[in-house]
């Protein structure tokens, strides 16, 4: 066996732990274009898992990073000031927090997802005093214990290879839009005087990604607000998937008219594809001691740079007009899709530039998710059975990229289902 075939068997290490699988083995890429070894394009509906909400090796980034790295930048810094650190801290609270009237410090918790879930879940814990953290079905918060331990899926939580203990989730469904969760979760709280401990956080996201493309209404949203305001319960949004745009607004949760107690955020947020995470904390919970949440790679001042340049796209509302309109666009295919083809039992989901179509026919999704591959379009699949086929875009794309990329949809719908 050759190595390129070595490389293709094992296809993300030594050891498999992806589910998913891409038959190739990649070279290069731009923007929302993808190329492999034997030249094949392929146009990206997978972003990164949203990692790279503004496409592959964009330009204005790149340059940044070529200057910065030429002059010799501070490359890591761990905990000490940096120039491009300070920059950063500065942008941010200027260009996003701001003009959206947000009061936040800005924590560096590591470099991924899942550190800025166990800071906002130890924060919150140790704010209140208490322990318990609710947090809802089919949601992904990441795969470190504590991050795990609010994860609601039975599948990923089994990879702890013990039942998870002292870290508390109340998972429970109707995720979506009803009264029912909400009176559920009041009940749940007002009974807290027979044993049940009131809970240190909510966690949720605005949109499930891993858990389904499960949007939550915005009225659903601020309701969960209002019983957190009531009951002394810190809310945790992560926007970890739905943020810097994904979903159309740079947080998901704007146009749900809610101030969460903190914010989790990784995956585009360094805008180039670098590891970075940021924890948003709302300036009076501020309780972490000295000490008490470090770790080596918070100063990644590459991230720093891109993640700076980044925010140039939030400057204006350009960018975010140009995800509402061309996520219409996806959103009237999608629609089409499903009633056009009812061989796929499909249901739209989603918001912005998160959607999919979730498939009731076992194993549809994955089937046209691997006909598009062979047809030249990369996405994935998600939900507890991998039955929504997700379309996830650079949020840079431009016209002639989508219209080809949702043609290769529909086409590969056909091939699946003929
Ligand atoms: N939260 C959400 C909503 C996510 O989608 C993910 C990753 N898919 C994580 C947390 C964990 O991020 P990471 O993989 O970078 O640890």
């Amino acid at each position: 066996m050759n190595q390129d075939m070595k490389i293709f068997e094992k296809s993300e290490s030594e050891v498999r732990s992806y589910v998913r699988s891409f038959p190739t083995i990649f070279t290069k890429t731009k923007g929302y274009k993808m190329w492999d070894k034997a030249g094949n394009e392929y146009i990206d509906f997978f972003s990164g898992a949203g990692a790279l909400n503004y496409g592959h090796n964009n330009d204005h980034m790149k340059q940044k990073l070529i200057d910065y790295i030429t002059n010799d930048g501070i490359t890591h810094s761990l905990d000490m000031a940096s120039a491009a650190k300070a920059e950063f801290l500065e942008k941010f609270q200027e260009i996003i927090l701001k003009p959206r009237d947000l009061d936040y410090k800005i924590m560096f918790p590591g470099p991924t997802g899942t550190n800025t879930v166990e800071s906002a879940l130890k924060l919150a814990r140790k704010v209140t005093g208490r322990t318990d953290v609710i947090s809802f079905t089919n949601g992904f918060h990441g795969m470190t214990i504590g991050s795990l331990s609010v994860t609601g899926n039975a599948m990923k939580r089994k990879g702890a290879g013990i039942p998870l203990q002292n870290v508390v989730t109340m998972p429970y469904d109707n995720y979506v839009d009803d009264q029912s969760s909400v009176d559920y979760l009041e009940r749940f709280l007002e009974d807290s005087g027979s044993g049940v401990d009131i809970p240190a956080a909510i966690i949720l996201e605005t949109v499930q990604g891993e858990g389904g493309i499960n949007a939550a209404s915005f009225e659903w949203i601020k309701k969960i607000e209002n019983v957190c305001k009531r009951w002394g319960i810190l809310l945790i949004v992560d926007d970890v998937q739905a943020g810097v745009g994904r979903t159309g607004t740079f947080f998901s949760f704007e146009p749900a008219d809610i101030k969460p107690d903190i914010v989790c955020m990784s995956k585009s947020i360094s805008g180039y594809g670098l590891p970075f995470a940021i924890t948003l904390i709302r300036p009076e919970i501020d309780q972490f001691a000295p000490g008490e949440h470090n770790g080596t790679f918070r100063g990644n001042n590459h991230a720093f740079v891109t993640a700076t340049a980044a925010l140039d796209y939030w400057t204006d509302d350009k960018l975010e007009n140009s995800v509402k309109q061309k996520s219409q666009t996806i959103m009237t295919f999608l629609h089409k899709m499903v009633e056009n083809y009812p061989e796929l039992q499909g249901e739209v989901r989603g918001r912005g530039f998160m959607v999919g179509i979730a498939s009731d026919v076992d194993g549809l999704a994955n089937k046209i998710a691997a006909k598009a591959f062979e047809n030249g379009l990369i996405m994935e699949t998600s939900g507890p059975n991998d039955e929504v086929f997700k379309l996830f875009p650079p949020l840079t794309i431009d016209d002639e990229g989508l219209t080809k990329g949702l043609a290769i949809i529909e086409q590969s719908i056909k091939d699946v289902i003929k």
